[in-house]
């Protein structure tokens, strides 16, 4: 069992400590334990005036600060140390916390903070201690731990937990969390394992929303990998080391080529071509994703325009461009798109944005900007559907032109009765709301099939075409798609 009170001589000096906390936390009787339903901490000017109070508990949330946290877990880590045993820090950060934070405003933002620091206390283990360690990040001291697999275990725990929706005054709000662990068997000091918790951390986010991260020493590896292609990002554009590259799609009704998906490449000097799984989440980091962005958009553009002066038959093609959640709320996105439509002459209808359902968590900012593009003529596509919680709501509220259905789909379809099931849910969704369904990352004649049994609208992947440079495409699109369409497709 961790000892929550403090060890040995300590105790006493803790106690006290603690005692102070105690009046700032409204009558909590351990801020280390502050309940779920205790009053916060009250504003900053009516707060408990001391300094050492103040720094001890977070006035938002009620919970132990950071530097709290710190002396816990040095304390735990000594006793760990003595007795052998293992102990874990967890770092748990709502993803996206930003964008909810532009679009909802800071008073939204400190009652998400408020309410998922409640749902947390609810969830963790009776003897680990919480605090928020920094804006959006809560740490978790699990002292001592079993092993390995009981701390992921509990970091599964928390994620369930958030993924819970949180009832708000303007509506039920769905976040979700990434959590780095790092244990102290790879530290030597609390500041070094929070530090650990926060690299694993880092690691998890730029993998995907809601993953848990381990900490191990090639992280820290990876960490100054990402760290590098970050500084060398800033002046790829200027280096013009990006290129885009375009993947056909084909109507799998009319059995012909409609159009191509805009694909970013970073040509990287010493490591070669990059592909956007890997620098698009730095570039959102960064900022970098709206210059970046932008060079997509505008080449993408001038590349449509160009095929269209090369051949009538380009006047059938449109573009498909992905924006990300921050480029489509950045302010300016739809000015940058009226203007890289005037640009080169083409009709707003022949862009297609392709956006994925995390970018519609925040209601009101992307639904504001998806009807000024659809004001512009603009066509809208959610990519990836089907792959995140979603109450599906938008999809009535919501301006849209096109399902993509996430390749995660389309890889079993053939042997797995479920995944027939799901698909053909999306296409009954979308035929009766009046969208095209595109499939993507098809790759075998078998998923073809069963797509056309199904009744998709129209598909992509490497059995019509792999993402290609602009001529290569050209010459792709020029003739019937692969498979011969027309002649033998089933
Ligand atoms: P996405 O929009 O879902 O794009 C489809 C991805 O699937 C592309 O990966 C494509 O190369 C790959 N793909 C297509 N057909 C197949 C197939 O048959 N099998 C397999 N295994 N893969 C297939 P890519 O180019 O690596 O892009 C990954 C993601 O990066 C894209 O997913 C998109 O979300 C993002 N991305 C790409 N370009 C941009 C960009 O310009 N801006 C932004 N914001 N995101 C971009
Ligand atoms: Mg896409
Ligand atoms: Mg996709």
């Amino acid at each position: 069992m961790a000892d929550r009170g403090g060890a040995g001589s300590g105790r006493g000096s803790w106690r006290r400590r603690l005692g102070r906390c105690i009046g700032i936390t409204a009558g909590v009787s351990d801020p280390m334990r502050t309940p779920p339903s205790a009053p916060r901490a009250p504003d900053a000017h009516s707060a408990g005036r001391g300094t050492v109070q103040e720094s001890l508990v977070d006035r938002l949330t009620g919970l132990p600060s950071l530097i709290l946290f710190v002396e816990r877990v040095g304390q735990a880590l000594v006793r760990s140390n003595e007795n052998n045993t293992l102990m874990a820090v967890l770092d748990v950060n709502i993803d996206g916390f930003r964008i909810f934070n532009d679009a909802k405003g800071m008073k939204f933002g400190d009652v998400l903070l408020q309410v998922v620091a409640d749902r947390l206390q609810e969830t963790i283990d009776s003897t680990d201690v919480i605090s928020r360690i920094r804006a959006d990040e809560y740490g978790v001291l699990c002292a001592p731990i079993a092993n390995e697999g009981e701390a992921i275990a509990r970091a599964e725990r928390i994620l369930e937990s958030l993924e819970r929706p949180f009832a708000l005054a303007d509506g039920d709000v769905i976040v979700s969390a990434s959590i780095g662990i790092a244990f102290n068997n790879e530290a030597t000091s609390s500041v070094g394992i929070i530090g650990n918790a926060e690299v694993a951390l880092h690691s998890a986010k730029s993998e995907r929303r809601s993953s848990i991260k381990v900490y191990k020493d090639e992280i820290r590896t990876q960490a100054k990998y990402r760290l590098a292609l970050d500084t060398a990002l800033r002046s790829a554009l200027e280096r013009d080391e990006l290129f885009v590259v375009y993947q056909p799609i084909a109507s799998l009704k009319d059995r012909v080529y409609v159009g191509v998906e805009a694909l970013v490449r970073w040509n990287h000097p010493e490591l070669g071509v990059i592909g956007p799984q890997e620098f698009i989440p730095i570039a959102e980091e960064t900022g970098l994703i709206v210059p970046i962005g932008r060079f997509v958009l505008e080449t993408a553009c001038r590349q449509l325009q160009r095929w269209r002066e090369a051949s009538p038959k380009a006047n059938d093609w449109r573009m498909s461009i992905n924006v990300s959640a921050s480029q489509l709320k950045a302010p300016g996105f739809p000015e940058s798109i009226s203007h890289a439509l005037g640009e080169t002459g083409l009709s707003s209808s022949d862009l297609r944005i392709e956006v994925t359902e995390s970018a519609l968590v925040d209601g009101e900012v992307a639904t504001e900007v998806l009807r000024r593009l659809r004001e512009l003529g603009v066509r809208i596509s959610i990519d990836d559907f089907g792959t995140k919680y979603s109450s599906l709501s938008y999809i009535t509220r919501l301006p849209i032109d096109e399902l993509k259905i996430d390749r995660s789909f389309i890889d079993d379809l053939v042997d797995n009765e479920s995944l027939q099931a799901v698909v053909s849910a999306i296409l009954t969704i979308g035929r009766s709301l009046g969208l095209t369904v595109t499939a993507e990352g098809v790759e075998t004649q078998a998923q073809l099939i069963q797509l056309l049994m199904l009744g998709c609208d129209s598909a992509q992947g490497y059995l019509f075409e792999r993402p290609l440079l602009p001529g290569a495409c050209f010459a792709a699109l020029s003739s019937p798609p692969r498979p011969p369409l027309g002649q033998k497709w089933m």
